[in-house]
């Protein structure tokens, strides 16, 4: 029996910001067809990809995992950065606030984002490596 969807709901999705399965809330459909996710992680808007359409099909030529590999790389490697920045953080851990300066080193608890490392202060904003990707947001840096 198939379970009738309709916008607002949730479904798994391909994330094309996170790259990952996860969890989206459906924005628009066409009859049955979902057509447009919003991710619940990153909050970004993009159009529905369900598993079948993203799973990777092993030992179906080399070139093509290949380029499959290429393509998680960058991920990958913004995790590393991230876990051990996670580890060797000293600063403060706060809860994101643009209205709050902050300094290198601080962890920051972003709603959205999850937690992420300072890395850079600039007047009135901050580079913040975050498990995903590094951001700039605004804070109160003077
Ligand atoms: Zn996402």
């Amino acid at each position: 029996m198939e379970k009738k969807l309709s916008a607002g709901e949730e479904v798994s999705s391909y994330c094309t910001r996170c790259k990952l399965d996860l969890g989206h809330i459906i924005i628009a459909m066409v009859g049955q067809k979902i057509v447009k996710v919003q991710c619940r992680t990153c909050g970004s808007i993009h159009s529905y990809r369900n598993r079948e359409t993203t799973k990777r099909t092993p030992g179906n030529g080399d070139r093509r995992s290949g380029a499959a590999r290429k393509a998680l790389e960058p991920v990958r490697t913004t995790i590393d950065k991230w876990e051990a920045g996670m580890a060797q953080a000293k600063g403060r851990e706060l809860s994101y606030d643009m209205g709050q300066s902050f300094q290198e080193g601080d962890v920051i608890a972003h709603p959205l984002f999850g937690k992420g490392i300072v890395l850079r202060t600039h007047y009135r904003k901050c580079d913040v490596l975050f498990r995903d990707k590094e951001r700039t947001l605004a804070a109160a840096n003077t």
